[in-house]
């Protein structure tokens, strides 16, 4: 836990009492202020109040004795409508801010000098923190991870000199961050996501810019430049006089990191400094994972590590769950999670991972369906469809894709490990080369990627995957 301790003796209203706001409420208790806390569902004021949180109405509350408004990264703090307690906080001139600013403030005040890397982007961003968390741990540093990602900032361990804290930073964390000056920023990507919640893409990539440009004096800014929008923060970063190191899976460049066939390349005005195979990393699989390795490579050197040191750290690398999780390999069968891929975009980057796929997809459907993976179906050997989107899918994949209605999980996987077994070994059987070919492959994955959100049957796509795993780990040896 990291004390508050600049708000001491101070009063603060703090507003939203899930899981990362009553950590926030503690770090303030703990650091001596005066907190009133309170939720629009009263079953988490009463949680709070159970666990010793001071709690109170803010509607009746006196506002002008509050020094701060500490909210929840969840709550609109301008659109589709700001919300009342940010209205009552911008009327009595109280400043709103969030987890991440007091940690900032707090690391200025106790250990300036200690790191923070801070990451962020449409894409990638959990999977970036954990990578960048684990190189440095693997390098032999003391690192923290959090944020978005993970605990709570607040709930982690304070900063202290050779303590690095990697935090992943959501947009709606980055804008109760007014002073977030990270040591390494690292903007990934940027695509229209969550437009409802920022008004407009000029305005979601101007709280994402905050990232970047809040980058400290003497830190260095790492940039995905695959995106227009992107490209222009780093121009921007580098007219201010900020370092910023580029990188790119999709242009060689002549200074920064970028992917050279299946090679991470490190160059310096022209020089190829360092290149290392990212092939054969199967936690790293796919175009986007390059990016978040590349994105990672950087940060880490920008954090002192060797390239040699960063290159072992990737290869042990064992990947999050529910993203292209590699759950089992039965015979010559592999079994992939990709839970989390609950749209068709994000299913895209799973097919393209693989060659031959028994799919396993469907649950809430999102609009337009799996139409735009037609491009992607010569690599689908059969589909196990699932939910309430299984008739639909069922009709995209038409003559193209042999398919099979399932209804449910265990269905669904019981009979694609069935058939992946025997079209495996009818194969080997059939044709040596054809088994070679399969080999060198990885051979055929059992891939459940739903494009879909889980909601139909499952609480939530964490809880479809565990689903999906403990299904895979009770098949029979073959
Ligand atoms: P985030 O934390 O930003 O939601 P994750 O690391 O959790 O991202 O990855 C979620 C999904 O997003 C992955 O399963 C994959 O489909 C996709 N993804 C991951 N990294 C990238 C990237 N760099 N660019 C585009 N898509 C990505």
């Amino acid at each position: 836990m990291i004390p508050v301790s600049f708000l001491k003796d101070r009063a603060v209203a703090l507003f939203g009492l899930g899981g990362s706001g009553l950590v926030t409420a503690r770090a303030l208790l703990a650091g001596g202020a005066a907190v009133t806390a309170w939720d629009d569902s009263p079953v988490s004021v009463e949680k709070g109040a159970a666990e010793g949180i001071p709690t109170g109405d803010l509607r009746a509350a006196d506002w002008s004795r509050f020094a701060a408004l500490v909210l929840a990264p969840g709550v609109p703090l301008t659109h589709p409508e700001p919300h009342w307690t940010v209205k009552m906080a911008l009327q009595a001139g109280v400043q709103i801010i969030g987890d991440i600013e007091l940690f900032c403030r707090e690391r200025r005040r106790v250990s300036p000098r200690s790191p923070l890397a801070a990451i962020t982007g449409t894409n990638g961003k959990s999977t970036t923190t954990a990578l960048l968390a684990h190189l440095m741990s693997a390098g032999g540093r003391d690192a923290e991870i959090g944020g978005n990602f993970g605990p709570a900032i607040l709930g982690l361990s304070p900063p202290a000199p050779g303590r690095v804290h990697v935090i992943e930073c959501s947009s709606y964390q980055i804008d109760l961050a007014p002073s977030l000056d990270p040591s390494v920023g690292i903007l990934l990507n940027l695509s229209p996501d969550h437009i409802d919640r920022h008004g407009s893409m000029e305005h979601y990539a101007q709280v994402k810019e905050r990232l970047i440009a809040g980058v400290e004096a003497g830190g260095t800014a790492v940039v995905g430049v695959d995106d227009d929008w992107s490209r222009a923060i780093a121009d921007r970063a580098e007219a201010r006089g900020t370092r910023v190191v580029r990188i790119s899976v999709q242009q060689k460049l002549a200074d920064g990191v970028f992917l050279d066939g299946t090679d991470l390349v490190e160059s310096v005005r022209g020089e190829r400094k360092f290149s290392f195979p990212l092939k054969g990393i199967g936690s790293l699989r796919g175009a986007h994972n390059a990016q978040n390795a590349a994105a990672a490579y950087a940060s880490a050197r920008a954090l002192g590590l060797a390239p040699e040191a960063i290159a072992a750290g990737m290869a042990s690398f064992p990947g999050l769950a529910h993203r292209m999780e590699q759950v089992r390999t039965l015979g010559k069968v592999l079994f992939v999670n990709d839970s989390k891929a609950t749209n068709a975009d994000a299913a895209e980057r799973a097919l393209t991972s693989f060659e031959d796929i028994f799919w396993i997809a469907g649950g809430k459907p999102k609009e337009g369906g799996i139409a735009p993976l037609k491009p992607f179906f010569p690599r689908v050997r059969k589909a196990y469809l699932i939910g309430v989107a299984a008739e639909a899918f069922a009709a995209t994949l038409g003559d193209d894709v042999p398919h099979e209605i399932c209804g449910t999980l265990d269905v669904a996987v019981a009979r694609a490990a069935e058939d992946a077994a025997k079209m495996t070994a009818d194969a080997a059987a059939t044709s040596r080369l054809q088994a070679a070919a399969t080999r060198l492959q990885t051979a055929a994955v059992v891939l459940l990627s739903p494009a879909c959100a889980s909601f139909d049957q499952y609480r939530n796509f964490e809880v479809r995957g565990d689903a999906f795993r403990a299904l895979v780990k009770a098949l029979p040896e073959v």
